[in-house]
C-alpha cells in the first residue's frame, strides 16, 4: 500500500504483508531513503524475511528527505536514513541528524576510507566517476588523468553536467584534497575553458552527447552507461555501445569515487533494528545484489563485481577518506563558481 504524503515523496507502509508489528508488539524499523525504491525494496524484503523485522519505507528525492528529518526534529519517526553521496552523508552529519553507530560488524564491512571516522554513516555501495570517451573518434593513449582534461588538446571536447551537481562538486573537493586551492582553481577554469557545450542534462545526457558527436569525452558515473547497455529502450543501447570507459589516474591517486550509504537517524526509536539493518545491508548476499542490480560497486572487499562491470577492467580507486569530500563542499562550490562552471 502506497500513500502519497509529500510531492516527491512516497510513503509505503509495510513492505511486507504482516500485521501490524505496533499490535503484535513486533520490531520494525523507519527507513527514509533517497534510493529509488526498485534499487532498495527488494532488499529490505529479504532483511523482513531473515528477521521478522517490519520495514517501514519512505522514499524521496535525498535533499527533500533530509529536508524532512531536520524539520521533524526529535519527532522524527526515521531510523535509518539511507542517500546518495558522501557530501550528503556528511551534510545530513553537520545538520545534527544522526548518531554515531560503533558496529564490529559494519567496521569489517566497510572500508575505512569509506566511512565516518566516527561512525555517523558507513558507505554501502560504491560509485564511480570515470572519464567516457567515444569509440571511434578518441584513441585511450591520448587519455591519462582528470588533471589532463584541462590541456588545450581537449578544447571544445569535453562535456559535464552542472556544477550545482553534488557528484561534480564532489570531484572538485577530491581535486581540492589532493592538489590545493590554487591548483585546483586552475584546473577548473581550464576544464570549463574545454566544455563543447553549457551543463546541461543529468549524466545520461552527457553520455549521449558523446555518441551523437557533440563531444568527445564527458565525465559521467559509470553505472550510468551499465544502465544504458541494458535499457529496453535500442536507442540507449545503440547511444552506450559508443562510449568507452576510462579510469583517469591509475598511474597515481586512483579514480574518484564516490558511495551510497546509510546512518542511523539522531531520534531513532528502534536503534537495535537500525543496525541490524544496516549491517544486513553490507552483508554478502546484500553486497552481491548492488553490484548486480544497480551496476554499482561492493563496497565490502572481496564481493566480486557483475559480469559488465568486470567488462570495463579493473581499477585503482582514489583512497581519499571521503567525508573529506564533505567537508571541502563548499570550498569546491566556490571554486566552480569562480571558474563560471554553471
Ligand atoms: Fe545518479
Amino acid at each position: 500500500m502506497k500513500i502519497r504524503i509529500l510531492p516527491g515523496v512516497q510513503l509505503t507502509l509495510g513492505v511486507c504483508l504482516c500485521l501490524s508489528g505496533a499490535l503484535l508488539g513486533a520490531a520494525e524499523v523507519n527507513v527514509y531513503s533517497a534510493r529509488k525504491e526498485n534499487l532498495i525494496k527488494p532488499l529490505l524484503l529479504r532483511f523482513e524475511e531473515q528477521t521478522d523485522i517490519r520495514v517501514n519505507l519512505i522514499t524521496g528525492k535525498a535533499d527533500a528527505l533530509l529536508q524532512r528529518i531536520v524539520s521533524e526534529g526529535d519527532h522524527s519517526p526515521a531510523d535509518v536514513l539511507i542517500t546518495t553521496d558522501a557530501g550528503r552523508l556528511y551534510r545530513a552529519q553537520q545538520s545534527q541528524v544522526l548518531q554515531p553507530v560503533d558496529s564490529q560488524i559494519l567496521k569489517e564491512s566497510v572500508p575505512r576510507q569509506y566511512r565516518d571516522p566516527n561512525g555517523y554513516w558507513y558507505a554501502l555501495s560504491l560509485r564511480v566517476r570515470p572519464i567516457m570517451y567515444a569509440a571511434d573518434r578518441i584513441r585511450p593513449e591520448e587519455l591519462s588523468t582528470y588533471e589532463a582534461l584541462g590541456e588545450p588538446l581537449w578544447k571544445q571536447k569535453i562535456c559535464v553536467r552542472s556544477s550545482n551537481n553534488i557528484y561534480n562538486q564532489s570531484l572538485v573537493a577530491s581535486l581540492l584534497a589532493h592538489l590545493g586551492q590554487e591548483d585546483t582553481l586552475r584546473w577548473t577554469e581550464r576544464l570549463v575553458g574545454n566544455f563543447a557545450r553549457p551543463p546541461q542534462g543529468g549524466d545520461r545526457d552527457q553520455i549521449r552527447a558523446v555518441a551523437a558527436g557533440q563531444c568527445g569525452l564527458a565525465i559521467a558515473n559509470s553505472y550510468y552507461l551499465g544502465k544504458m547497455l541494458t535499457s529496453k529502450d535500442p536507442a540507449q543501447r545503440q547511444a552506450a555501445e559508443k562510449v568507452k570507459v576510462f579510469w583517469p589516474n591509475q598511474e597515481g591517486r586512483g579514480v574518484h569515487v564516490n558511495i551510497s550509504g546509510g546512518a542511523v537517524a539522531k531520534y531513532s526509536k528502534n536503534r537495535t533494528s537500525a543496525i541490524k539493518l544496516l549491517e544486513f545491508l553490507a552483508s554478502d548476499d546484500a553486497q552481491q545484489w548492488y553490484a548486480e542490480t544497480n551496476f554499482e560497486y561492493p563496497v565490502k572487499p572481496g564481493i566480486r563485481p557483475s559480469k559488465m562491470l568486470e567488462s570495463w577492467g579493473k581499477f585503482k580507486a582514489d583512497s581519499l577518506n571521503l567525508h573529506r569530500l564533505g567537508e571541502l563542499n563548499a570550498n569546491a562550490v566556490m571554486i566552480m563558481d569562480r571558474a563560471r562552471w554553471k
